[in-house]
C-alpha cells in the first residue's frame, strides 16, 4: 500500500460513503446528532477509523488494520480528530481505560502529544489549541460554560472578523458593522426589499468575542443561570455574529428579537428572496442546535 494514497477524511452521515462500512461505524453515524466519524482509506477500501461519543467526548474507536500499522495511519488519525474537535472549541477528550493501560496505546498517544506522557483519563487538548482558542476556553471557565458546550451542540467556533465596513445605523440608531462582502450584500437585499415596498432593518450585526462575554455576564449578575442563558445566547466564541456575516433584522413595526418577526412580511420577503443575496436562516424551527427559533436571525454564506 502506498502511504500517500491514503485519505483520511470525516464522515457524517451514512451516506457520504459509497462503499460498505463497518457495522460499528454504521451504528456510530446513525446514532451520533454531532461527531462525525473519521476513516482512513486507501483505493476505497477503509482501513482505519476513529470517534468520539459525541455526549461524554469519550475516544470510541482508534483502529487501523493490522497490515496497515506502523506507517503513521493511526497518528493521522488522531491528529485529524484533534484538529476537529478543536473547531468545535473542544479542551479535553476522554479516554478509555483500555488505552490508557496499553503500553503501545501510551506510546503511540506519547509521540504525538509531548503532554500525554502522564495520560490521564482526560486528555487536555488546551496545548493544542491556538492562543486565541485559549482565551475562549479560559473566558468560558469563568462563566462555568461547559467543556464541551460547542461539539454538544454542533456549533463550531468562530474568531472576530478582522476586517470590518459600516453598515449605517440600527433600529436603536447605533452604527452597525459587517464583513466589507457580507455588508454589500445585504446593502442589495435592503435595496430589492425596498422596491417589493419591504423594509429591512438591522438590529445588530457585528459583535465581538468580549461583547458576547460581557453581554452573558450581565444576564448571569441579573440571577439567570447558565443553562438558560445559553438557550438564547451563544457561548463567546460560538456567535456567528463574530464573523461579521451574520445579521438580526427587523422591520421597523414588529418588536425587534421576537417571534412575531415570522409573522411579518419582511420575513415572507427573506424566506423568499435572502437565498438570492446569499442570505439563509442559521436556527430555523427545531434546529439541531438546541437553540431557540430566530427568525431574526439570518447569515451570509462565504461563498
Ligand atoms: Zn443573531
Amino acid at each position: 500500500m502506498d502511504v500517500a494514497k491514503v485519505e483520511v477524511q470525516p464522515l457524517w452521515h451514512l451516506e457520504d460513503w459509497a462503499g460498505e462500512l463497518p457495522a460499528s461505524l454504521s451504528r456510530q453515524l446513525t446514532t451520533q446528532r454531532h461527531i462525525p466519524v473519521l476513516i482512513a482509506s486507501c483505493n476505497e477500501a477503509i482501513i482505519g477509523w476513529s470517534s468520539l461519543n459525541d455526549r461524554s467526548n469519550k475516544l470510541v474507536e482508534l483502529y487501523v488494520e493490522p497490515e496497515h500499522r506502523r506507517c503513521g495511519i493511526g497518528t493521522r488519525l488522531f491528529r485529524c480528530l484533534v484538529s476537529l474537535m478543536l473547531d468545535y472549541g473542544v479542551a479535553e477528550i476522554r479516554l478509555p481505560s483500555e488505552l490508557i493501560d496499553h503500553s503501545t496505546a501510551r506510546h503511540f498517544l506519547a509521540s504525538i502529544h509531548a503532554c500525554a506522557t502522564n495520560l490521564s483519563p482526560a486528555l487536555s487538548l488546551t496545548s493544542w489549541m491556538p492562543g486565541s482558542q485559549q482565551r475562549i476556553h479560559r473566558l468560558h471557565k469563568t462563566l462555568d460554560i461547559p467543556l464541551n458546550y460547542g461539539i454538544s451542540r454542533g456549533l463550531r467556533l468562530y474568531e472576530d472578523a478582522n476586517e470590518l465596513t459600516e453598515i449605517g445605523l440600527d433600529c436603536w440608531q447605533r452604527p452597525q458593522q459587517m464583513l466589507p462582502r457580507a455588508a454589500a450584500a445585504w446593502t442589495l437585499m435592503q435595496h430589492s426589499a425596498v422596491n417589493d415596498n419591504v423594509s429591512l432593518i438591522p438590529v445588530s450585526a457585528f459583535r465581538s468575542i468580549d461583547y458576547q462575554n460581557r453581554l452573558i455576564k450581565r444576564k448571569l449578575a441579573a440571577g439567570q443561570n447558565i443553562e438558560n442563558v445559553l438557550k438564547v445566547s451563544a457561548a463567546p466564541g460560538f456567535s456567528e455574529h463574530h464573523t461579521g456575516r451574520a445579521i438580526d433584522i427587523t422591520d421597523g413595526i414588529c418588536t425587534p428579537l421576537e417571534n412575531e418577526f415570522a409573522d411579518c412580511k419582511a420575513f415572507k420577503w427573506l424566506n423568499f428572496n435572502a437565498e438570492d443575496f446569499g442570505f439563509y436562516l442559521s436556527y430555523p424551527q427545531d434546529n439541531p442546535y438546541d437553540i431557540i427559533w430566530e427568525p431574526w436571525h439570518w447569515c451570509w454564506r462565504e461563498n
